[in-house]
This record gives C-alpha cells, sequence and structure tokens, in this order.
C-alpha cells in the first residue's frame, strides 16, 4: 500500500509551498521543541535557559526558510498536507509584504 499524499507535489512551475509560518509562527511543544508548524519536525530543542529567540534565528529554522524561497524543499515541506503551492518570487513577495505590515 502506498501513502496518501494529500497534496499537489511541486513542479517546475510551482517548486515551492505558499507558506510564511517559519517566518511567523512557531511551535513550542512541551518537550522543549521547536517547530516552525504542526507538519515539520522540530528545527530545535531548548535546554533550560536557553533562548526561544535563539532557536527562532538559528541555523535549522534559516534552512526551512532558504529552502521555501529557493524552492528547494525538505521532505516536509514538499510532502506538506497544510500549504498550497506557488513560485519562489511569489513566496519572497508575500513574505516581505507580511514583514512589512508588521513593521507599520
Ligand atoms: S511543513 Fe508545510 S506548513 Fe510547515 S513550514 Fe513546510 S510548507 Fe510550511
Amino acid at each position: 500500500m502506498s501513502a496518501t499524499r494529500y497534496a499537489a507535489a511541486p513542479d517546475a512551475a510551482r517548486s515551492t509551498r505558499d507558506c510564511t509560518d517559519p517566518w511567523f509562527f512557531v511551535l513550542f511543544n512541551a518537550d522543549r521543541t521547536v517547530a516552525p508548524c504542526c507538519w515539520h519536525p522540530p528545527v530545535a530543542r531548548l535546554a533550560p535557559g536557553d533562548s526561544l529567540e535563539a532557536a527562532l534565528n538559528g541555523a535549522a529554522i534559516k534552512a526551512v526558510r532558504r529552502e521555501l524561497l529557493t524552492g528547494r524543499l525538505n521532505a516536509a515541506c514538499a510532502d506538506c498536507p497544510a500549504r498550497g503551492l506557488t513560485d519562489p518570487v511569489s513566496l519572497a513577495k508575500r513574505v516581505q509584504a507580511e514583514m512589512a505590515a508588521l513593521r507599520g
């Protein structure tokens, strides 16, 4: 039996997910792991006294952002059931617009 795919697979024209979660959302689990959304594996585990900000600016979450912006998706994002497809330029514009809106 094959695995169920809930979302369309990325293709050449739409190589990334229309997802800004790694910039604007964080999931902090009871086991102290930090994830960019409900579907992606954790990108950090905080030890007592660790800064959440460090995890939010760490190499692992930056890699997820870079993968989305380049369309070179990791397996979790490629198979993501929650976000549709788009092209990297459109995603970059959306991220920039949402950042601008946050700054006011
Ligand atoms: S798994 Fe889906 S929701 Fe999570 S960061 Fe990747 S594309 Fe976004």
